[in-house]
């Protein structure tokens, strides 16, 4: 039966990363709601054009926007045996639309791995970040710095720093999270499906301690 499996946690948790690590652990498509968008932004497509000013300002895209964008990429061949969510459900409203989706597939959550860190590291961990323009990877100039700074090791592109990392946009998002996401955690719980892993840890041990709760 396909597999599903939600990453939950504030903007610099390190979901990417962990997504990144364990999909291929796992062999599970990562779907990550924020790599789409900017995917839309850079080509310019219509849905970019309307994602683009909620990006900038650190709200969250609309609701109907994002669920059908999701609804469409697990509709996906590369999703037949389940994914991992990174980035979606943000809302309640993703969360009922998600539980109701799967269940049209027979298929249900797994786990929600919730990872968490104090705001204040958060803050930390997104005014370092560096990201690969084309393979997506996830570097921090101090906590896991590429080889040669500013140049990722994978394909030798040159990095960036988003444009959402920047201070003002950061304070926002958390309070978005924390108004607007972080009631999931809850919902979840009460799901039986809720397992809390300390973000805080080193990248491999996060990584162990996550495989441990979902394997
Ligand atoms: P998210 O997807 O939850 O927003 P990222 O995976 O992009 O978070 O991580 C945010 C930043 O923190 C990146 O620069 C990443 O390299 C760094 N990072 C991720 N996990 C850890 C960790 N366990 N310890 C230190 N830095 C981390
Ligand atoms: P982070 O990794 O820092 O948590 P993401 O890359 O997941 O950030 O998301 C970047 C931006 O994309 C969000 O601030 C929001 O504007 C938009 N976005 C991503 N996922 C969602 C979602 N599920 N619902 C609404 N907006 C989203």
């Amino acid at each position: 039966m396909a597999k599903y499996i939600v990453l939950l946690g504030p903007p610099g948790a390190g979901k990417g990363t962990q997504a990144q690590i364990i999909s291929k652990t796992m062999n599970l498509a990562h779907i990550s709601s924020g790599d789409i968008f900017r995917e839309n932004l850079k080509n310019e497509t219509e849905l970019g054009k309307l994602a683009k000013g909620f990006m900038n300002r650190g709200e969250l895209v609309p609701d109907d926007v994002t669920i059908a964008m999701i609804r469409d990429r697990l509709k996906r061949p590369d999703c037949v045996q389940g994914a991992l969510l990174d980035g979606f459900p943000r809302t309640p409203a993703q969360a009922q639309a998600l539980g109701e989706m799967l269940a049209e597939w027979n298929a249900k959550i797994d786990s929600v791995p919730y990872i968490s860190v104090p705001a204040q590291v958060l803050i930390e961990r997104l005014s370092g970040r560096w990201s690969c323009p084309t393979c997506g990877f996830v570097y921090h100039e101090v906590f896991n710095a590429p080889k040669q700074a500013g140049v990722c090791d994978k394909d030798g592109a040159a990095l960036y720093q988003r444009e959402d990392d920047k201070s003002e946009t950061v304070k926002r998002r958390i309070d978005v999270y924390v108004e607007q996401t972080s009631p999931l955690i809850a919902f979840y719980q009460e799901a039986g499906v809720l397992v809390e892993v300390d973000g805080i840890l080193p990248i491999e041990q996060v990584t162990e301690e996550l495989l441990a709760a979902i394997l």
